[in-house]
């Protein structure tokens, strides 16, 4: 019904109804304890390396506890091993992957009388999820990620372009050329990240450049595509204006991050978390990612579950009391730095080398093994006139590329290299099949995703 009224009104009152649904949304995010989370994050930003580890000791100690008392499935499997509440012995627990969190689901999520707050986290595998958190703890991951962007200047107020998976137009808008909403109380323009077309990007760039937010946040690969459509079409992005751009929910690759700092003439600050509530990884101003000891645990892990500098991501999560991430495999993969660097920037937090990625997001060669992302996108070494292209896999030695051309610059030339540049990765023996296209379609998500991996199941 709130959908169908939505679509009737006319554009400045469906601006208002932006700006309606956001005050309830931040009404509660900004309530309750958000501020003494805001004050609290800001003094830890200098502790020690000792003092972080102390912290994140005893949220630990009080988190497993919470949880073995509330959720009846952690009282089940860990309720009766021994001293479980110290963070010495959390490889005694099990380890939870996504099917084990989505099987149990019920019986992990605690049993309370207070309202939960619910966040569906989309599957790769097109199965959703949906996780619960308190009131509170949602709190303390908003004042987290504001105090974050908080250190590059960032309010709630500034003038801010957001990309989110938000559908927000109506016919009447695409007609009208007319890719985003505005709410001009917090100074949010939302533009949609489900019309991504070459013949719509004008609009999204020009829109852009009259608009001058400070901020950009959202998704990156849509970000990537304005920037990419910007430098194509000789668009000259106003110095000066863009003050940081922090990228959500999708892996950056070096290629990404290239575009949108050349094109917005401003720094983007990575930012790794999941909506099922993991703990924060985020890069400073020197370009180095930290691990935020202070919002939870993270092991690297290797096949056989032992120690690793590079591997799987396995998380525990202090602001997951509803719906507990105890040793939760979240389907990434990092590359820790070496224990002794320390950063300049004053944060002693550990280092990441690199955040691999999803596991998901990768091409399987019987071969050369898993080709990651940011190999994948480097098959673009080279090449000119390839604007996008998606890779899917739906047979061990197939691979089907999805291939969307500037037909002016692209040649058969250029197509030797790209398929040059596959061989490269994954063997000879893979057959390839090109295809050219006219888009790419986004995912129901709004996300653009570059890898399309159906055959893990069988790996
Ligand atoms: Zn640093």
């Amino acid at each position: 019904m709130k959908e169908k009224v939505y679509k009737i009104l006319p554009d400045f009152l469906q601006n208002c109804m932006v700006y309606l649904y956001n005050r309830q949304a931040y009404k509660r995010r900004y309530g309750g304890e958000y501020k003494h989370f805001r004050k609290e994050k800001k003094e830890n930003r200098t502790l020690s390396l000792e003092e972080l580890k102390e912290y994140q000791k005893n949220r630990y100690s009080e988190f497993i506890e919470f949880v073995i008392q509330n959720s009846e499935y952690y009282k089940k499997s860990i309720g009766n091993i021994e001293n479980v509440a110290l963070i010495e012995n959390i490889s005694s627990l099990p380890i939870v992957n996504k099917e084990v969190l989505r099987n149990n689901i019920e019986t992990i999520t605690v049993k309370t009388s207070e309202k939960l707050e619910k966040s569906k986290t989309g599957g790769t595998t097109g199965k959703s999820l949906e996780v619960k958190f308190f009131f509170r703890d949602s709190q303390e991951r908003f004042a987290f990620l504001d105090d974050f962007r908080s250190r590059f200047g960032y309010e709630l107020g500034k003038k801010t372009a957001w990309f989110s998976g938000k559908s927000l137009l109506t016919d009447r808008d695409i007609k009208k050329k007319r890719f985003w909403k505005t709410d001009f109380i917090n100074n949010v323009r939302y533009y949609s990240t489900f019309h991504i077309k070459d013949n719509y990007l004008k609009y999204y760039v020009e829109n852009l450049i009259s608009y001058a937010p400070e901020y950009f946040v959202g998704f990156p690969s849509t970000i990537l595509e304005i920037a990419k459509y910007g430098i194509a079409n000789g668009y000259n992005f106003p110095e000066n204006t863009v003050k940081a751009v922090f990228p959500t929910a999708e892996t950056i690759t070096e290629e990404t991050r290239y575009y949108i700092e050349k094109f917005f003439k401003a720094k983007l600050y990575n930012q790794y978390a999941s909506s099922e509530g993991a703990p924060f990884i985020i890069e400073c101003e020197k370009g180095n990612l930290h691990l935020e000891l202070q919002t939870g645990v993270f092991e690297v892990l290797d096949e056989n579950d032992k120690p690793a500098k590079s591997g799987r991501l396995i998380v525990t999560s202090f602001t997951t009391a509803a719906t507990p991430l105890i040793r939760y495999d979240i389907g990434d993969s990092i590359t820790l730095e070496e224990p002794d660097k320390i950063c300049s920037c004053g944060n002693n937090n550990p280092l990441v080398k690199e955040i691999l990625g999803r596991i998901d997001d990768f091409i399987y060669s019987v071969e050369n093994g898993k080709i990651n992302l940011g190999n994948v996108s480097n098959t673009l070494k080279d090449t000119k006139g390839i604007i996008r292209f998606q890779a899917v896999q739906n047979k061990l030695e197939e691979l089907d590329l999805y291939v969307v051309i500037d037909k002016e610059i692209y040649s058969k030339q250029i197509e030797k290299v790209f398929i040059g540049n596959w061989k490269d990765r994954v063997g000879n023996a893979m057959k390839i099949h090109l295809h050219y296209v006219n888009e790419i379609p986004v995912e129901g998500s709004g996300k653009y995703r570059i890898v399309k991996n159906n055959i893990k199941d069988l790996l």
